[in-house]
């Protein structure tokens, strides 16, 4: 049956394959299953099919989901969509992560705007790897200065970087954009950040992201099907 829950066994299993062609352990990486634009009917289905983890892009859609589906006690909801510097509240209070913060400005309003009573929140850096004048995200040379700078927040906690490389189906481009992130997260836990989180991989390049390392894989289309475009 063409049921998201069935696609989901499928992506799991290609995790899998993909983890054994490495030497990482088989639970090092967390898939993220993006859900933007479906409804909260499937990501119930994913979540009973035991995906506790998903990602949206688009703030409001994602509240309201947030809000239908309260009664899933493990949900953990993941913010990997464009940030409006006045919007930020919504994120701080509704969500465990936060994967595409690229100015220090908004790093410091999720700061201002979480509650100490909730964990912190989780942040990666939003990096534009291929360097793509319409992509959100800062330079790798960017990186270490941002990465100081928020870290040093309270309510929130800096866990690592994340990229959408440019879209190609050549397999050593892909590896060479993601080993780039990795080189980079290497050189600022040398700096001395602990910071274990690589968030790259989507449904078309995750086999090349997890053979370089990523700890985070974020899937839709591979899990809920094609999107209608929004
Ligand atoms: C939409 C989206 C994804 C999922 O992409 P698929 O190709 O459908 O797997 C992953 N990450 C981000 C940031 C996205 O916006």
């Amino acid at each position: 049956m063409n049921l998201p829950a069935n696609h989901l066994k499928k992506v799991n299993q290609r995790i899998k394959e993909a983890i054994k062609q490495t030497n990482r352990p088989a639970d090092s990486v967390r898939l993220i299953a993006v859900s933007k634009t479906k409804p909260a009917a499937d990501v119930e289905q994913v979540y009973e099919a035991g995906q506790f983890d998903f990602g949206e892009n688009y703030l409001q859609e994602a509240v309201d989901k947030i809000n239908t589906l309260q009664h899933l006690a493990e949900i953990k909801w993941h913010f990997i969509g464009a940030i409006q510097s006045n919007k930020t509240r919504p994120i701080a209070e509704n969500f465990d992560w936060v994967h595409s913060v690229d100015r220090l400005k908004i790093a410091k309003r999720l700061s201002e705007q979480r509650s100490a009573e909730q964990a912190p929140l989780n942040i990666c850096l939003q990096v534009n790897i291929s360097n793509e004048e319409n992509k959100a995200g800062i330079s790798l040379a960017e990186v270490p200065e941002l990465a100081r700078e928020v870290s040093q927040l309270n309510n929130i906690r800096l866990r690592g970087l994340m990229a959408i490389p440019l879209k190609t189906t050549d397999s050593s481009e892909q590896h060479h954009y993601f080993k780039q992130l990795k080189d980079c997260l290497d050189a600022l836990n040398d700096e001395g950040l602990q910071l274990d989180t690589l968030s790259m991989g989507m449904s078309n390049d995750m086999e090349a992201a997890i053979d370089e390392g990523a700890t985070m894989i974020r899937i839709g289309t591979a899990i809920f099907g094609e999107r209608s475009t929004k």
